[in-house]
């Protein structure tokens, strides 16, 4: 019983409120979203109406009442007649901000109506220059005076863009505070994406990788193509220029779309990885271009439009299909681009399925868009750093592969001579001793013939290790070729590398090494020479130890033989 009672309560207040609705708007009341609902609308055939034409057919029940909070006629619509009640309940006029929320509404005209009179007619639409709009906002702002009881409010609209009317009625107070919000709200898009532009454009010029221009070029022409249709453009860029405004819609967007191509395109590499996905991208962008281009001009703004909505859906499809082509190819740099145009068309399938009418509007949703280029230009930022550190990462991994020897791991010649240059330039300018010991392995070529060529390699790694673990942290040891080896000692005299060398000798002699025979020892010969760097140079000083390593050979192997080069010691 009790449930039906809530029932039949529900039903009837559901019922009152639509009637309450229908009815006139409160003028004192403060309505924060769109009037819809109260508003009865009728498209135009062929003909364009006079107000008295439309009144006429209002009164012949010809209007049909909207059952959206914000109309929406979609793109190519024909006029729209709007028509609303305002009621003010006292006795004195009360002023009331009357606006229509879509910066690119070609011409819009709104009658005051009182008693079947008009009382007072107003223009609007961007085709009239910014400059003459008497309220400055990027919406179309009317100011009325309500004089007590009703008032009816008629509006024109004529438009090629899609035809979204989120009519708003609010006090001067309300309205001014609804918009500052609007206002903060670009102002920290508009931000975000110039700072990141002005960012990339710096790492443009420091860092000379391309990457950066184009992504700045994207995130310049999201901005222009935004200002656009947001109607900033028109206010701080263009106000005198209402032909451009009507152009610039559908020309930015191309730019914009075009821009993400290019910046995506070279990214990925896509070129490279997939040429035949590259070559069909730049097919289908000519035609767009070339199409785009013929619209514009022939004058035919709703084809220019449609091209340029319908090219927004396939550049979203291609942004994410890139990406994930991208990824799957194993660039891990494309994970972040993937989320980043996933955000970006989940932002736009959004405000496009608002501004179609698929969805109701709402100003999250109208905006999301926004939203949506603010997290993929910061995601793409992410990707562009990633990849600078992939980038940096082999630059590094290459350039240390350069200087080590693939097989034992120790430095190559050539790095032996980039570590001990410095080191002999000091040592030459303040008389420092140096010692150079070379090291070749006795009766190699016998483990090569007895054991196979790898073995005797794995051999040579486990040398190099016994080296590499036994030389003091300041010496460079290098592979100096075959199975010979080099030990550049800094501030070492003559008897300190000699027991450095002994030490090196027979901790090999000892050494159990895997793969070969425990009876076959391996020992190695070394040459050691010195000098207090006088006028000589180091291959000169390797040319001694090399002298001595013969000696030692010579004189039987296992053997450490010095040579001293220095004045004092000779
Ligand atoms: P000794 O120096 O005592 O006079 O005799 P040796 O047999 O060590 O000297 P030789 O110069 O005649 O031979 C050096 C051998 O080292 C020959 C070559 O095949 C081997 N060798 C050089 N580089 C490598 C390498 O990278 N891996 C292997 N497995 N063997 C190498
Ligand atoms: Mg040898
Ligand atoms: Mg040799």
């Amino acid at each position: 019983m009790r449930d039906a009672l809530r029932l039949i309560f529900v039903c009837s207040s559901l019922i009152w409120s639509l009637q309450a609705k229908s009815a006139a708007i409160d003028v004192l009341q403060e309505n924060t979203a769109p009037i819809g609902t109260y508003i009865q609308y009728y498209l135009e055939d062929t003909q364009v109406l006079t107000l008295a034409a439309a009144i006429q057919l209002f009164q012949q029940n010809k209007f049909i009442s909207s059952n959206k909070a914000s109309l929406n006629f979609g793109i190519g619509s024909a006029p729209v007649w709007l028509r609303f009640e305002v009621n003010n309940p006292a006795a004195a006029a009360v002023i009331n901000r009357l606006s229509v929320e879509t910066s690119w509404m070609d011409k819009l005209t709104v009658y005051f109506v009182r008693e079947g009179q008009l009382v007072k007619q107003q223009l609007g639409g961007d085709e009239l220059a910014y400059s003459e709009r008497k309220i400055k906002n990027i919406f179309f702002v009317y100011e009325y005076a309500f004089e007590a009881g009703t008032t009816d409010v008629y509006i024109r609209a004529e438009t090629p863009d899609p035809m979204v009317l989120p009519v708003y009625l609010n006090s001067p107070g309300q309205f001014a505070s609804r918009h500052s919000v609007v206002d903060h709200s670009y102002g920290f898009v508009y931000g975000a994406i110039v700072t990141l532009m002005a960012y990339n454009l710096m790492l443009f010029f420091s860092l000379k990788s391309r990457y950066y221009l184009y992504y700045s070029v994207y995130l310049f022409s999201f901005l222009l193509c935004n200002m656009s249709y947001s109607g900033y453009g028109y206010q701080w860029f263009w106000p005198q220029s209402p032909v451009w405004q009507q152009w610039s819609n559908p020309l930015l967007m191309m730019m914009f779309l075009l821009s993400g191509l290019l910046f995506a395109t070279r990214f990925l590499k896509t070129k490279y990885s997939s040429p035949r996905v590259y070559n069909t991208v730049i097919f289908v962008c000519s035609i767009y271009v070339v199409c785009e281009l013929l619209a514009v001009l022939l004058g035919q703004q709703v084809i220019a439009l449609t091209l340029s909505f319908t090219f927004v859906f396939l550049f979203s499809m291609t942004m994410v299909s890139l990406g994930a082509i991208s990824f799957y190819a194993g660039n891990q740099s494309a994970k972040y681009f993937l989320i980043a145009s996933v955000s970006h068309v989940i932002g736009s399938s959004i405000t496009a399925m608002t501004v179609w009418g698929i969805t109701p509007y709402s100003t999250l949703a109208y905006r999301a868009v926004d939203i949506g280029m603010v997290i993929d230009a910061a995601l793409l930022a992410f990707a562009l750093a990633h990849q600078l550190r992939v980038n940096q990462e082999a630059r590094v991994t290459a350039e240390k592969q350069a200087r080590i020897d693939p097989l034992t791991g120790v430095n190559n010649r050539r790095a032996f001579y980039e570590y001990t240059q410095p080191m002999w330039s000091v040592a030459k300018r303040k008389h420092y001793p140096v010692s150079v010991v070379l090291l070749d392995v006795d009766k190699f070529k016998r483990i090569n013939d007895r054991y196979g060529h790898s073995t005797g390699d794995k051999v040579l790694m486990q040398i190099a290790g016994i080296l590499r673990h036994d030389a003091r942290s300041g010496d460079v040891l290098a592979r100096w070729g075959g199975e010979e080896f080099i030990l550049f000692l800094p501030d070492t005299d003559l008897s300190e590398a000699e027991s450095i060398a002994n030490r090196l000798r027979v901790k090999v002699s000892q050494a159990t090494l895997t793969g070969i025979e425990k009876h076959d020892r391996l020992t190695v010969s070394m040459g050691v020479a010195y000098t207090e760097v006088t006028a000589m140079s180091l291959d000169d000083l390797i040319e001694i130890a090399d002298s001595s390593l013969y000696r030692a050979k010579t004189q039987g192997r296992d053997m450490v033989c010095v040579e001293s080069a220095s004045p004092e010691i000779s």
